[in-house]
């Protein structure tokens, strides 16, 4: 099945007019996409037993991003379609990280962003879509098609370029075979009772009070226990909101913060002593994505008051998560299934967040973004941590209409994708209808 052009497409919602995702940093978020479509022709052949997939099929992937430079995006990922165009399914199947290291290593590419910034988002979007077509070729949902790779087809998905010192490929093939036989009873929990979730749906700074009050009695009585908020724009705003919350859920809930890079070390650090009084679970982003000895020093001084740091929505690349985790800057950790360059490199911090014994927590909403961790959190607690202890994925409830294959929910718990792929397809009448600026949605908004 040979690879034959993309089509990319800038998608936005412009859910900025509700003041949904409104936080901190990002007042006036409109979740977009840079959406490809990887096209194919022939058959999908790699057994002596004929075709596994009779026929051309699309692969399907995308990089989140909130609006103005999305067309910087979709520019990346032009500039990358000939490292794909001309190569084969069959080759990425047998040497998933090698095809990876083929991708991110365009001599000259790779001056704009050696593995970060908008040509790793646009790596991202090629990567997902090239999974998606994997896991629809063999006609299972991709995390089904990971967590039955055996372990030494596991460690070839991952480029160990820099992380050695941290990870070595026998120590994860170790790690994983360790895990294997636990696989069958684990696959049978998830399918039944789904991977646990919690929400951030209540918690937009853009929120005033009482619709912060309505949210949270919705919160309560759909049965949530973990809850998200943002904070960080104004202490006091933050005490009052942070006040209504815990009158609304209770102590009993777990509730997490979310400051999405607005401080300094030594102001996180301050602020943070305000609102431990309303014991939070994870201070998330406290300072710049980029500063690795700052969160471990954040850490540090938030041990002693039970507070973890939570990071990695910005987290460019594996060697960012690998000194997180070596200098212990954080206590949880927050993979980006578009952030990441795609699966490959989701996996290779997965292993490391093993190897050092931090739980994965998602990075989700925005618009895709809990289609596509559902497959990654399942792969981690099936086949590379093997526990569900002390993980949540995050689940905000935006936008999954446009998806083919949604998420399913089940009393705050994401139930196991059932179709074959990646759930990044959007449905056509959404492509259309939200293309920008061409698209009704904008060519009608008013100006
Ligand atoms: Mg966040």
């Amino acid at each position: 099945m040979r690879f034959t052009g993309l089509s990319i497409r800038d998608i936005r919602f412009p859910t900025s007019r509700q003041l949904d995702g409104s936080d901190a940093m990002n007042p006036d978020p409109d979740y977009s996409a840079a959406y490809v479509v990887l096209h194919t022709e022939g058959a999908f052949d790699r057994s002596s037993t004929g075709p596994i997939h009779p026929g051309s099929i699309e692969g399907h992937g995308l990089s989140f991003t909130i609006g103005r430079g999305t067309e910087v995006v979709c520019a990346a990922v032009r500039a990358l379609e000939p490292r794909v165009v001309g190569r084969t399914l069959e080759e990425f199947a047998a040497a998933p990280g090698e095809f990876w290291r083929h991708l991110t290593s365009d001599s000259q590419l790779r001056w704009i962003g050696p593995e970060k910034g908008v040509i790793h988002l646009a790596t991202a979007a090629v990567v997902n879509a090239l999974w998606d077509l994997y896991a629809k070729a063999v006609g299972k949902p991709l995390w089904q098609l990971l967590v039955d790779f055996s372990p030494t087809d596991l460690v070839a998905c991952v480029d160990f370029r820099y992380l050695t010192d941290a990870l070595t490929p026998q120590e994860a093939l170790a790690l994983l075979e360790r895990q294997a036989p636990g696989k069958r009873d684990r696959i049978a929990r998830i399918t039944a009772d789904g991977y646990p979730a919690y929400t951030t749906s209540a918690g937009w700074l853009g929120y005033d009070d009482n619709r912060l009050r309505r949210l949270c009695r919705e919160v309560v009585a759909a049965g949530w226990s973990h809850v998200k908020i943002k904070v960080g724009r104004d202490l006091a705003d933050d005490i009052r909101r942070c006040t209504i919350l815990r009158e609304e859920i209770g102590w009993e809930r777990r509730l997490m913060l979310d400051a999405n890079q607005v401080w300094d070390v030594p102001q996180a650090i301050e602020w943070m002593h305000e609102l431990a009084r309303f014991r939070p679970w994870w201070i998330e982003e406290p300072t710049s994505p980029d500063d690795i000895l700052g969160h471990a020093a954040i850490a540090r001084a938030l041990e002693p008051l039970g507070i973890g740091v939570a990071t990695g929505e910005h987290g460019m690349n594996r060697v960012l998560f690998k000194q997180l985790l070596q200098s212990r800057a954080i206590q949880f950790c927050q993979i980006d299934a578009c952030r990441l360059g795609g699966v490959n490199e989701v996996l290779a911090v997965l292993l490391l967040a093993a190897k050092f014994g931090v739980p994965v927590c998602p990075h989700a909403g925005g618009v895709g973004l809990c289609e596509h961790v559902q497959h990654l959190a399942m792969l981690d607690y099936v086949a590379v941590s093997g526990s569900m202890e002390g993980r949540v994925i995050e689940y905000v409830d935006h936008l999954h209409e446009h998806f083919v294959d949604p998420v399913q929910m089940r009393g705050g718990n994401y139930q196991v994708p059932r179709f074959p792929g990646y759930s990044t397809e959007m449905k056509p009448d959404s492509l259309a209808a939200y293309e920008f600026p061409d698209g009704p949605i904008w060519r009608n908004a008013a100006p």
